[in-house]
C-alpha cells in the first residue's frame, strides 16, 4: 500500500514537473461528439498520469479487499497450528512422563486448536489410560477405528483392554481384525496365535501361521515349527478324546511339517505304540533320533523292547544311536543300557567321554551308579555324587518368558500363556534351583508312559 501511494505521489510530481517544463508552446484539441477539450500537451500528460494513478489505486484497493481477509485467515491458522502442535508436544511429553492431568489438559487444547484428529485422539487415549479412565479411553480407541491412519492403533488399544477385562471373545475378534490389517506385525501374529490356541481353534491357528509365512512375518524355520506344534496340540487333543487313529494321522502331519520337532516325533511314536503298531513306533523313534535325540525317545525305545533281555536291548540301542553316535544323549543312553547289561567297561567308556564333551549332573549320577554297581566303593560313589552336584544341571522343558519348567512341551506355557516359548535346554543354576525336584529327569514321562522296568533299574 505504502509503495502504491509513493508511486502515485511520484507520478503527480513528475506530471507537475512536465507541465511546468512544457508550457507553453503548442495546443492539444480533443473533439468527442459535441464535446471539445482544448489544452496544452503538458496538462494532458499530467491528466493522463493522474488517471493512471487513480486506476492503480483502485486496483490496489480491490486487491486488498479481495485477498486481504484470506491472508489474515492464513496467518491466524498458522498461529493456531503452531500453538496446537506445541500443545500436542507438551501433551505427549506429559504422557511419557506419566502425568495424566497435564497430558489431558494439553490433549484438549491440541484438539481445540488442531485439525489433526489422529494425533489428538492418540494423545487423549493415552491420557485417559494414564488416568485409569477405561471408559473414556475406549471411546477414543473406537473413534480411532474410523480413521485409516489410526485404525490399527485403535484396535491395539481395544485389544489390550479386552484382554485385561478377560473378554476373550472380543479380544480374539479384535486380533483377527488387526491381523487382517497388518499380518506382518509380530505382536498381532503372536496375540492372534495365542488366542486361537487358547480357544482350541487349531485350524484357524494353522491358517494364521500359513498366512504369516506367506507375508514373511516369520522365518521358514519358525513357521514350520509352529505348524508342527499346532498339529501336535490337535493330535494330543484327539488322543485325549480317545481318537487314537485320527490323532496318529495328525501327528504324522506334524512330523512331516518339521522332522526336527521332537514333541511331534515323540507323540507320533507313542501313538503308534498305543495303536499296537510297534514297528511304526520304532521307525519313528529311529528317525527322530537322527534329528533330535532326547531321553524320552530313549525311554520309549526301551519300552518297545521291554520283553527283550538287557543284552538284546543294548544291541538295539546301538542300532538306534548309530546315526548320531557322538551326541550326549546317545552316549548317555548307551551307558545306561550298558549298565543294565552289566557291561561296566563299555558304560565307563561312554560316560567318561560324555563327562569330557558335555558334562551334566545326569552323567555323574550314572557314573555314581556305575561305581556302586561295579566296585561298591562308597568313597567313589560319594565323589561322583559330589561331581553331579557341581556339574551343569540336567536339561528340562523351560519357558523362555517366565523360566518355569514344564513336565512336557506344549505350545502355550501353562504358567504365563506365552506362545511357542517352551524349549528343551539346560537351565542356569538360578533357574535350576527354582525347579521342582526331578523335573528334568522325569521330563515327558506324562507324554509317554514307560514301564518302570525299562531301562532304569539294574538287573
Ligand atoms: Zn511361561
Amino acid at each position: 500500500m505504502i509503495r502504491i501511494i509513493a508511486f502515485v505521489v511520484a507520478v503527480i510530481v513528475v506530471a507537475a514537473a512536465a507541465t511546468w517544463i512544457s508550457e507553453p508552446p503548442g495546443r492539444v484539441e480533443i473533439a468527442w461528439g459535441d464535446y471539445m477539450v482544448e489544452t496544452s500537451p503538458g496538462v494532458l500528460a499530467a491528466a493522463l498520469a493522474v488517471a493512471a494513478a487513480i486506476v492503480l489505486v483502485i486496483a490496489a484497493v480491490v486487491r486488498f479487499v479481495w485477498i486481504g481477509p484470506r491472508r489474515v485467515a492464513l496467518a491466524r491458522r498458522r498461529r493456531r497450528e503452531r500453538l496446537g502442535y506445541h500443545a500436542l508436544t507438551q501433551g505427549l511429553v506429559a504422557a511419557a512422563a506419566g502425568d495424566p492431568k497435564r497430558a489431558r489438559r494439553f490433549a484438549r487444547r491440541a484438539d481445540a486448536l488442531l485439525e489433526e484428529p489422529p494425533l489428538t485422539l492418540l494423545l487423549s487415549a493415552q491420557a485417559a489410560q494414564l488416568e485409569g479412565d477405561d471408559h473414556a479411553a475406549r471411546g477414543y480407541f473406537e473413534a480411532m477405528l474410523d480413521q485409516p491412519a489410526t485404525a490399527f492403533l485403535g484396535l491395539r488399544g481395544l485389544l489390550v483392554q479386552a484382554e485385561r477385562t478377560g473378554d476373550t471373545a472380543r479380544a480374539l475378534e479384535l486380533a483377527e481384525q488387526a491381523f487382517a490389517l497388518r499380518p506382518e506385525t509380530p505382536w498381532v501374529l503372536t496375540a492372534l496365535l495365542e488366542m486361537q490356541t487358547r480357544a482350541g481353534r487349531w485350524p484357524d491357528a494353522l491358517n494364521t501361521v500359513k498366512q504369516a509365512l506367506r507375508h514373511g512375518a516369520v522365518s521358514d524355520e519358525v513357521g514350520r515349527r509352529r505348524q508342527a506344534g499346532l498339529l501336535f496340540e490337535r493330535a494330543r487333543a484327539l488322543r485325549e478324546q480317545g481318537e487314537v487313529r485320527e490323532a496318529l494321522r495328525v501327528a504324522d502331519e506334524a512330523r512331516a511339517a518339521d522332522a526336527a520337532f521332537l514333541p511331534a516325533a515323540l507323540l507320533g511314536a507313542g501313538l503308534a505304540k498305543e495303536a499296537g503298531r510297534d514297528s511304526a513306533a520304532q521307525r519313528a523313534v529311529i528317525d527322530a533320533w537322527r534329528h533330535c535325540p532326547h531321553p524320552a525317545l530313549g525311554r520309549l525305545f526301551l519300552a518297545l523292547h521291554a520283553d527283550s533281555s538287557a543284552a538284546e536291548r543294548l544291541k538295539r540301542v546301538e542300532t538306534l544311536v548309530a546315526n548320531n553316535s557322538d551326541h550326549a544323549e546317545s552316549l548317555m543312553l548307551l551307558a545306561n543300557q550298558a549298565l543294565d547289561a552289566k557291561q561296566w567297561g563299555m558304560a565307563r567308556q561312554h560316560l567318561e567321554r560324555a563327562a569330557v564333551e558335555c558334562p551334566s549332573a545326569g552323567v555323574y549320577r550314572l557314573l555314581a551308579r556305575l561305581e556302586e554297581a561295579e566296585t561298591g566303593d562308597g568313597d567313589a560313589v560319594r565323589w561322583r555324587l559330589q561331581q553331579a552336584s557341581e556339574a551343569p544341571p540336567d536339561p528340562a522343558w523351560l519357558c523362555t518368558r517366565c523360566a518355569s519348567a514344564s513336565p512336557a512341551w506344549s505350545i502355550v506355557c501353562d504358567r504365563c500363556g506365552a506362545f511357542d516359548a517352551i524349549e528343551w535346554r539346560t537351565p542356569s543354576r538360578v533357574e535350576a534351583s527354582a525347579l521342582p525336584p526331578d523335573t528334568a529327569a522325569s521330563a515327558d514321562d506324562d507324554e509317554q508312559p514307560v514301564p518302570a522296568a525299562a531301562g532304569t533299574a539294574a538287573e
